[in-house]
């Protein structure tokens, strides 16, 4: 497998692959990561079931949707695809390193610049991508509630219905969704997936993005997520604030918007996701 693999990359990038060996990398979630390097040059390989392949291709995608805005770093996508059984993903090597207040800051003001990329064709993405493991539904739509409660937090009960997860309450949510958000976004280009594990920093303090999980929609999404793992240094707040205010009412959609990442944490790894999700359903709904 690693030769057909070192065999795409030196067939895209003209640099001959002799002799390379894969290095397995602790972090990843979702996929076996490994850096593969020859004595000159160090890939980073994404590898999973043969299967996976299509959610690389989409990641892959989403890789360049952002790189082409130009607004912030993220790994360049080499090639993907299927070798012995598995499905992989080649991506430019970037040596990680510690960020510092500003390597924050300047992570907030790109990250609103990547905001002010919007679409002309709604909310959605050409394609579907996954979160995490689970499937991402991106159908162009004009209208952010429908698309929110549809293809997001829908999509995503239905799930968990399938996996056992039923919440009493989820009829009187999907209800409050209009209400709550009322506020007219327009389709921004969000990173999709953004907690702490994929803000990165190179090692000479360029913020780097990584593992997007892309489309166009309310950029709010973003941020809630940025607060439900830990939540970012307050430098990355002031720097996105200087460049974008936040709409009024951010703090009541939060609560909607990361239920949509937790019901998803229950559809992966099952356990108390489930309690957890149940009070950000009563926490949304005391907001209604
Ligand atoms: P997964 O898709 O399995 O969640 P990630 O894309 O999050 O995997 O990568 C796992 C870890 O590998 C990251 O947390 C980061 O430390 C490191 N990493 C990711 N991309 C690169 C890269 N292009 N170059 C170097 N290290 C990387």
């Amino acid at each position: 497998m690693w030769d057909l693999i070192a065999e795409q990359i030196s067939q895209v990038t003209g640099h001959s692959l002799a002799g390379a060996e894969p290095r397995s990398i602790s972090g990843g979630s979702i996929n076996q990561a490994y850096a593969f390097s020859d004595s000159q040059q160090t890939y980073f390989v994404k590898l999973n079931q043969a299967a996976r392949v299509a959610m690389f291709e989409a990641e892959a995608l989403g890789l360049k949707e952002i790189a082409q805005t130009n607004t912030t770093r993220v790994p360049q996508p080499i090639c993907w695809g299927t070798a012995s059984g598995h499905s992989y993903l080649v991506l430019e090597w970037i040596d990680l390193g510690r960020g510092n207040p500003q390597t924050w800051e300047q992570m907030g003001q790109q990250l609103a610049a990547l905001h002010q990329v919007q679409s002309q064709k709604g909310f959605g993405w050409h394609q579907d991508n996954t979160i995490g493991a689970t499937p991402q539904i991106n159908p162009w739509t004009s209208d952010w509630v429908a698309f929110f409660s549809q293809h997001r937090i829908g999509y995503q009960l239905q799930l968990a219905a399938r996996r056992g997860g039923s919440f009493p309450q989820q009829k009187e949510l999907l209800a409050a969704i209009p209400k709550l958000l009322n506020h007219q976004p327009q389709p921004a280009l969000v990173h999709g997936d953004l907690w702490s594990g994929n803000a990165a920093c190179s090692q000479s303090g360029e913020p780097v993005l990584l593992d997007p999980a892309v489309y166009y929609g309310d950029r709010e999404v973003d941020l809630a997520m940025t607060e439900l793992f830990g939540g970012f240094p307050q430098a990355f707040y002031q720097g996105y604030h200087q460049a974008l205010a936040l709409p009024e009412g951010y703090q009541q959609r939060k609560p909607l918007y990361n239920f949509y990442h937790i019901l998803n944490h229950f559809n992966l790894f099952g356990g108390s996701y489930l309690a957890q999700a149940q009070g950000l359903i009563e926490q949304v709904l005391s907001l209604t």
